[in-house]
């Protein structure tokens, strides 16, 4: 559906609301539909939130809106009070005013309720939809998933690697834990701090390679760290995930 077609309505709702109100406003008296059996000021206060309403669903700003409304009634009193047979009454804007106010700030309020309900709800799908993609990156099947990736360029798994140089961690010097999956609460696997994985000596991106001097084993957490602290020369043991 095209966004800007309940725009383009309420304006023209809008544009309808101010003639219909000018022209009750100042038909003469006897012409005036009176029959509703409502008083002049309740009248008033009705139509002008009307008004108020329509004027925040046409796009404009509470401010400009309650302004545009309460000038329009203004208009309409001189106008009246012009006529002849009809006139200028301050209780008569007084009524608008509140009317106006009462309309644009409530409906200005439940414009913005949806407004960000409809942002959170398009925030939530977005995040839906990028974990989605991260999930099926992540399958061992899609030959774009960096460890198959990584395969093909010739890198060793963590398994080869515990076997040529054991399971300990080149970093911090204690024992790797493969039993270290943690099992999320939306049923998915991470791996924990303390699972296993290959490190470099010289980083791949600076020109490192995969032969086996270049090579280690390292807990992700303290591979990781190294990574954002390459100047860090001691490592603790990573704390436990796994239990
Ligand atoms: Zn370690």
């Amino acid at each position: 559906m095209d966004s800007r077609l309940p725009l383009l309505v309420a304006r023209i709702a809008f544009a309808a609301a101010l003639a219909a109100v000018a022209w009750t406003s100042l038909l003469p008296p006897d012409d005036v539909p009176s029959a509703f059996g409502f008083s002049d000021k309740v009248l008033h206060l009705a139509g002008y939130a009307v008004l108020g309403a329509l004027a925040v669903l046409s796009g404009l700003r509470w401010p400009v809106a309650i302004g545009a409304v309460v000038g329009w009634g203004l208009v309409l009193e001189v106008a009246q009070g012009l006529l002849g047979y009809r006139s200028f009454e301050w209780l008569d804007l007084l009524a608008d005013a509140i009317g106006a106010a009462a309309g644009v700030l409530i409906t200005a309020r439940i414009v913005a309720e949806v407004n960000t309900r409809r942002a959170v709800r398009a925030q939530d799908a977005k995040r839906e939809r990028r974990r989605q993609r991260r999930e099926r990156a992540r399958t061992p099947e899609n030959p774009m998933n960096p460890a198959r990736a990584a395969a093909r360029r010739g890198a060793p798994t963590w398994q080869q690697v515990a076997q040529r140089r054991g399971g300990k961690c080149w970093l911090c010097g204690t024992r790797t834990y493969p039993e270290d999956r943690i099992r999320a609460k939306d049923g998915r696997e991470r791996l924990g701090a303390t699972y296993p994985e290959v490190d470099y000596v010289l980083a791949i991106e600076s020109g490192g390679t995969y032969e086996d001097d270049n090579v280690r084993l390292a807990h992700r957490h303290c591979a990781a760290t190294r990574r954002a602290k390459p100047h860090l020369t001691t490592f603790g043991r990573p704390p436990r995930t796994y239990v």
